[in-house]
């Protein structure tokens, strides 16, 4: 009960004011000194409350913030103890996105779905799963041209942004791939530079040097700030698909360009994703197989066959575990 005292000299009187947060949103009876009144409550406020614990020790309480957003906007914000102790009080019923952010390196952000009815008293105990390790990787994409030619930068400026969404593309594909299996994973690509390949870049045959082109590569700094790289030729730069141990991946940029013509369905039973080919074999997947639609399988796929599969890429049963374990234990 609560209680306040008020001096009133004869013929005074004084507003009192009592606040209350009722539990239940119904109809109250109020009495003060004798006299009854009421109030509705239309709404009451929900608690929640528990711990942040790490999801492969749930022993183990971690601190974070906790924020309760609707609609994009946070609603409610808190910071937990040390040991991962919260109480997030007064809420207004309704549906929230719940959003978790360790304060302690190692953890993946950690989303879920509540709803609160009128009242509720919800314990939670939130489960932070670890982030995967190296999941994350720097993509350096070159442009690889001779030259003098039609596509050299000079005559064909055009050739970054042809580049950029080409690659771009493909790595956006691998992904959603791996965020598809719960991995936490990125693949951005963080620089884009041209690089002129002269003839001395060529054997007596007419092949490309691709060691000599990486140790050349192997001195610029974005190659320094990246993780994994690919080298997109043009035309005649000699960029034959491969992959090279231990991080980087050459093609041409036409064959990415028709790669994303197939999965687009303007170009017709051409749908296949080079990059994820190439990738596959960085990340493990060194032999091929002839399970289509992996794409260690090197088979096209027609846009029908494609669109059923969602647009998402598929590694087989022998490539997926390779591949998604390699990309979690990082190159
Ligand atoms: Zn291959
Ligand atoms: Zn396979």
């Amino acid at each position: 009960m609560a209680t306040q005292n008020v001096t009133l000299n004869p013929g005074e009187s004084k507003p009192v004011a009592f606040t209350t947060v009722p539990a239940l949103a119904k109809t109250y009876t109020v009495a003060v000194d004798g006299l009854t009144g009421s109030f509705t409550a239309t709404m009451a406020f929900a608690r929640l409350w528990g711990n942040t614990v790490d999801a492969s020790n749930p022993f183990l309480g971690i601190q974070s913030i906790i924020q309760l957003s609707q609609g994009g906007t946070v609603k409610y914000e808190k910071q937990t103890t040390l040991t991962g102790g919260y109480i997030i009080e007064n809420i207004v019923p309704g549906s929230y996105v719940g959003l978790v952010t360790a304060l302690v390196p190692g953890f993946a952000p950690y989303s879920f779905n509540i709803t609160f009815s009128d009242g509720e008293d919800v314990r939670l105990m939130i489960e932070i799963p670890r982030a995967a390790a190296g999941a994350s990787y720097r993509l350096a994409a070159y442009y690889i041209y001779i030259p003098g030619k039609p596509d050299s930068p000079t005559s064909w400026p055009e050739w970054e942004s042809h580049v950029r969404a080409a690659v771009e593309y493909e790595a956006k594909l691998i992904t959603d791939y791996v965020q598809a299996h719960g991995i936490n994973g990125s693949m951005s690509l963080v620089s884009i530079l041209p690089v002129a390949v002269d003839s001395s870049f060529f054997t007596t045959s007419g092949a490309l040097n691709k060691a000599m082109l990486i140790s050349a590569l192997k001195l610029l700094p974005s190659w320094g700030n990246s993780d994994v790289q690919v080298c997109v030729g043009s035309t005649d730069a000699g960029t034959n698909a491969s992959a090279v141990d231990p991080t980087t991946t050459f093609m041409y940029l036409s064959t990415i360009e028709q790669d994303v013509k197939g999965m687009e369905g303007t170009m017709a039973n051409r749908a296949y994703c080079e990059l994820a080919h190439e990738f596959g074999h960085i990340f493990d997947c060194h032999n091929h197989c002839a399970n289509k639609p992996c794409p260690m399988a090197m088979q096209y796929l027609t846009y029908a066959e494609w669109v059923s599969m969602g647009k998402m890429l598929w590694f087989c049963d022998i490539h997926r575990p390779l591949f998604l374990n390699k990309w979690q234990q990082g190159l």
